[in-house]
C-alpha cells in the first residue's frame, strides 16, 4: 500500500513536469496580426478590412470611389 501510494505521487510529479516542460516549449500564442476589423461599405454594402477602405465624417467606404459616389458634394 505505501508503495502505490509513492508510486502515485511519482506519478502526479511526472504528470506535472511533463506539462510544463510542454509550456515553456511553446511560446504564448499572440493574436494574430492578419486578423483585421472588418467593416461594411456605406454604399456598397461589402465587407472589407478596416485598412483597406476610406473613412468620411463617420461612414466607411470600401473605395474611394464609393466615398466620393455616396457624396457627390465632398471631394
Ligand atoms: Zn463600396
Amino acid at each position: 500500500m505505501k508503495y502505490l501510494l509513492l508510486f502515485a505521487v511519482l506519478a502526479v510529479v511526472w504528470w506535472v513536469w511533463k506539462k510544463r516542460q510542454r509550456q515553456s516549449e511553446r511560446p504564448a500564442p499572440r493574436p494574430d496580426p492578419k486578423v483585421e476589423n472588418m467593416l461594411v461599405c456605406a454604399h456598397c454594402g461589402v465587407h472589407f478590412p478596416e485598412g483597406d477602405g476610406v473613412r468620411d465624417e463617420g461612414e466607411d467606404y470600401c473605395c474611394a470611389a464609393h466615398r466620393s459616389a455616396a457624396r457627390p458634394g465632398s471631394r
